[in-house]
This record gives C-alpha cells, sequence and structure tokens, in this order.
C-alpha cells in the first residue's frame, strides 16, 4: 500500500551525468576540501570530556580531517541522566524531522566533503548516501504520525562507519519520530560526520535532550549506554558479533527486558545461469561486490556462476575488474575509494595472500601505494561454506556449478545462516519462482545489482545471523520504536 501514496516521494539527489549537477557539487563542496572539523560530545549538560581522537583520511593519511574529544563516563552518565522522550506530538516531531531533511539536502556541500574525507565516500556514494538518509527522514516522519500508541523512552543508537549519514540518521529518525529520547553512539571512524548530522537535528529544532552524541569508544561508552536500567531499546547495525554482545550486556543491565533492533552481516551469493545477459551480469556483479569498496552489508560475497559459461563470463568480468578506476574518493573519476582504516586493510590484504598462497586467487587489481586501498580481488571457492567469515571488502568469491545443482545452490545459501541479499540473473520465468521461492533472505533482487535498497519501495534487512528485523525503510520500522511490540498491519 505504501508504494502508491501519492504524497511519498524520495530526494532528487544529483545526477552524476549532468555538468549543472557536478558543478554545484564542485561549488558547494570547495570550501571544505582542507577544512579541520572540531567535534565532541552534545549532550543537554556540562561537558567533562574525555581522550582527543585525531581523524585522517584513509585515502590520504597526510589529510588530517579533524578532533574529536570523546566522552568521558561522567558525560555519558550526564547523558543517561538528562534523556527525556521528546514532548511535542506527532505533527510537531514530524515537522521537525523533515526540517532536518531540507537542511541536509541544503548541506549537502558539506556533507559531501565530510563523508568523501572521513569515509571515503566516492561522489556516487555520497550522494547516495544524503538522498537515503533525506528519504529515512521524511518517510519515519510519516509512519510517525500513524502511531495509536506513545514512546518506549529512551533508545540507545549504535551506527556503523561504512554508512555514516544514512544509517545514523536512520535509526535516529525511527526513534525520534516514535517520540523518544536518543543516546546516539557513532563509530569510532565517523564521528566528524555524525556530529556535523546532529548539530543539523538540533538547528531544525530537535530539542538538546531528545538527541544527545555520545562520541567514544565501543567497549567503553557503547558497554555503558547499552547496559544501563535507563535505557528502554537498543538499536544497532554493525558485526552479529557485537550484536550478540550487546544482547547480552542489555540481559544483564536492562530491566524490565529491552528490545534489540540490530541489522549486522551477510554472506551474500548471486546465481548466473546460462541464460543471463552476460554484459549486465558483468555489471552488476561489479557494482555488486566492488562499489563502496565492497564495504555493504548487503554487498555480493559469492558468485555462482553455471559452468557451461563460466570461461568466457569470468574472461569479460575480470576485463571489467581491470576498467575500475582506484583513487582519492574526492575525485569524480574514481570508482573505488579506500577501505576505511589501516587495520581493515591489513586485514584483507593478508586474506587475499593467503587465498594467493592457496592457489585460490582468480583475479587481483592493483592498488595505489597511498593510503587504505585494496584492488578489487576475485577468489576461486567450491561454495559459500569455503567462507568463513564476512570480509568487509573488494572481495568476491566465485563458484560454479551445473544446470543439474541450482536446487544444491540455494540449499548451500540457506544453510550458511545467513539472510541479507540475494542475486540472480537469468532470463527463465520458471527460474526465479523456483529459487525464490525456497531462499531465506531479506532482499532477493532478479536481474539488477544487488545493493542500495531504496526507502519506501525494498524495505531492507535480513534473516537469521542477519538481524532481527524489522526492515528499515518499511512500513513495521518505527512501530518497533513505539511502545509495546504489535505490529502494523496495513488496511
Ligand atoms: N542498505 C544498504 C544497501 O542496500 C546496505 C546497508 C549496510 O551495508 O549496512 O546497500
Amino acid at each position: 500500500a505504501d508504494l502508491f501514496r501519492p504524497e511519498r516521494a524520495n530526494s532528487r539527489g544529483f545526477d552524476l551525468h549532468d555538468a549543472r549537477d557536478l558543478g554545484r557539487i564542485e561549488r558547494a563542496r570547495a570550501p571544505f576540501r582542507d577544512t579541520q572539523w572540531q567535534a565532541g560530545p552534545l549532550i543537554a549538560g556540562d561537558v567533562a570530556g574525555g581522550e582527543l581522537h585525531e581523524v585522517r583520511n584513509p585515502a590520504r593519511p597526510g589529510d588530517v580531517v579533524g578532533q574529536v574529544v570523546l566522552c568521558s563516563d561522567a558525560d555519558v552518565e550526564t547523558a543517561l541522566a538528562a534523556a527525556r522522550p521528546w514532548q511535542a506530538d506527532a505533527a510537531t516531531r514530524a515537522g521537525v524531522l523533515n526540517r532536518v531533511a531540507d537542511l541536509y539536502e541544503q548541506n549537502f556541500g558539506e556533507i559531501f566533503a565530510v563523508v568523501a574525507r572521513e569515509a571515503g565516500k566516492t561522489p556516487g556514494d555520497a550522494v547516495a548516501e544524503l538522498r537515503e538518509a533525506v528519504d529515512f527522514l521524511r518517510y519515519y516522519a510519516a509512519r510517525g504520525q500513524e502511531l495509536s500508541r506513545g514512546p518506549r523512552g529512551v533508545f540507545t543508537c549504535i551506527s556503523p562507519w561504512n554508512f555514516p549519514l544514512a544509517i545514523f540518521t536512520g535509526q535516529i529518525a525511527a526513534a525520534l519520530a516514535a517520540g523518544n529520547a536518543v543516546l546516539a553512539k557513532p563509530a569510532e571512524a565517523t564521528m566528524l560526520t555524525a556530529h556535523l548530522a546532529v548539530r543539523l537535528m538540533h538547528k531544525a529544532g530537535v530539542p538538546r535532550d531528545a538527541i544527545q552524541l555520545l562520541p567514544g569508544h565501543g567497549a567503553t561508552v557503547g558497554a555503558q549506554l547499552t547496559g544501563d536500567a535507563r535505557v528502554d531499546g537498543v538499536c544497532f547495525t554493525g558485526s552479529t558479533a557485537t550484536a550478540q554482545r550487546i544482547n547480552r550486556a542489555m540481559a544483564d543491565g536492562v530491566a524490565p527486558p529491552a528490545p534489540l533492533i540490530a541489522e549486522t552481516g551477510g554472506l551474500n551469493a548471486m546465481i548466473v545461469d546460462s541464460t543471463a545477459l552476460p554484459e549486465q551480469a558483468v555489471r552488476d556483479i561489479v557494482a555488486s561486490a566492488f562499489q563502496s569498496a565492497g564495504q555493504r552489508c548487503s554487498a555480493l560475497r559469492c558468485l555462482y556462476v553455471q559452468q557451461d559459461i563460466a570461461g568466457p563470463f569470468l574472461t569479460m568480468l575480470f576485463g571489467a575488474m581491470d576498467e575500475l578506476r582506484l583513487g582519492d574518493p574526492w575525485e569524480h573519476s574514481t570508482d573505488v575509494g579506500p577501505v576505511i582504516d589501516a587495520r581493515a586493510q591489513a586485514d584483507i590484504a593478508a586474506y587475499i595472500d593467503a587465498a594467493d598462497a592457496a592457489g585460490r586467487l582468480l583475479k587481483r587489481v592493483d592498488a595505489p601505494q597511498q593510503g587504505h586501498f585494496i584492488g578489487p580481488a576475485a577468489i576461486r571457492v567450491s561454495g559459500l561454506a569455503d567462507l568463513e567469515r564476512e570480509i568487509f571488502g573488494p572481495v568476491l568469491h566465485i563458484a560454479t556449478f551445473r544446470a543439474h545443482e541450482i536446487d544444491a545452490v540455494v540449499d548451500a545459501v540457506n544453510a550458511g545462516g545467513y539472510g541479507l541479499t540475494f542475486g540472480l540473473h537469468t532470463r527463465i520465468d520458471g527460474r526465479v519462482e523456483q529459487v525464490t521461492s525456497r531462499l531465506r533472505v531479506g532482499n532477493a533482487y532478479v536481474n539488477r545489482n544487488q545493493i542500495g535498497a531504496v526507502v519506501g519501495s525494498q524495505p531492507f534487512g535480513g534473516e537469521g545471523l542477519s538481524g532481527t528485523g524489522p526492515k528499515a525503510g518499511g512500513p513495521d520500522y518505527v512501530p518497533r520504536f513505539a511502545a509495546g511490540d504489535l505490529p502494523r498491519h496495513d488496511p
């Protein structure tokens, strides 16, 4: 029902093939080329402040992007004591959240600059990031007005660095739309983006005791904010292991029992059969596996290609990988930016090297020497079962299957325990049904890429080890932040 509501429209964004839009982006970003942002706790009370954290550009480690004062234990206590559910009525809250969306759009230059320099976002990624954040704000503002129940109370929102604006904003917007107070703990790698976002929320009129920002480490600030009896719910996006830790902390510290809304990892597969259109499948594989340097939980990790076409198909795919341009994500010519930091780079590089030593490396693209870059790589496997963990970078595993094995491939995908995204390229209509009816995944995509779910039309979220639900950007999300736990039923 939601799809066809005439009043709902997604953010227009920018067309990177249009010279006028490119000019607008250039002019708006330019003043922030060398900015050093200063950030710290934004709490409703005096800040004591703790450790000072320096932020460097993952593409150009000599580029200092800013400094962040982290929270002290006392700051977390101040924030917990000050947190107050948002007293305004739902229509007023929606008006303010829509104003936040407008302010985000007006400040696109600074936003594009900070997500490029702090998080390695290419212009295309930055446009998508802003659009999704704005869409979350407007969509959840509307859903908040449909609730018949009040807020739970105080929500802790813990967000990842891979969507430093979109996911950060989505969690908060949902909690605020339902009238909760939010204690936001952004990922350590992207606290400057989070700080800019919360400043804009305050400017739009969200009360300072309804949204507070607590920059700091997961082990200290995150632990304090999830194991405290004053917290009525936790919303988390990140690794499955961290979600399990939070669940335990909540069980120990939070009384009465409070909900955890978690969106976690994925080991996502795609099947390409012998009837697929190769040019299209190659383009969609490259986008799914390597866009955002593979740092999406939705990214394609294991490609299954039908044996009959594997030879020429993989030649075409590896040729396309050679065309990818790696470099400074500030530049419009860049396809693949850096991974988030030195630790991620070392971990992914070691993984690829090990595959190489084992004779399983099929392809590796050269990477720039300076900066935290990983050249996109392809590794031969016999199937998903060979993947021990989610490698959060531009690494694609490739297996082959024979026509009669397609059901076994679906079984292997289901057996993995994760269930986030899935892709299928085929021209056989019956095969779409055969495969998708048995799959247990949140988002299955046919004859397209498998990233970039769109708020309001493609609710995003997984099953099993991939998360608790409800799906973000869908009608069931905001009700989970309201008192009680009744699912919303569309008439
Ligand atoms: N919603 C994003 C997508 O569809 C992925 C979110 C994530 O990586 O956490 O690409």
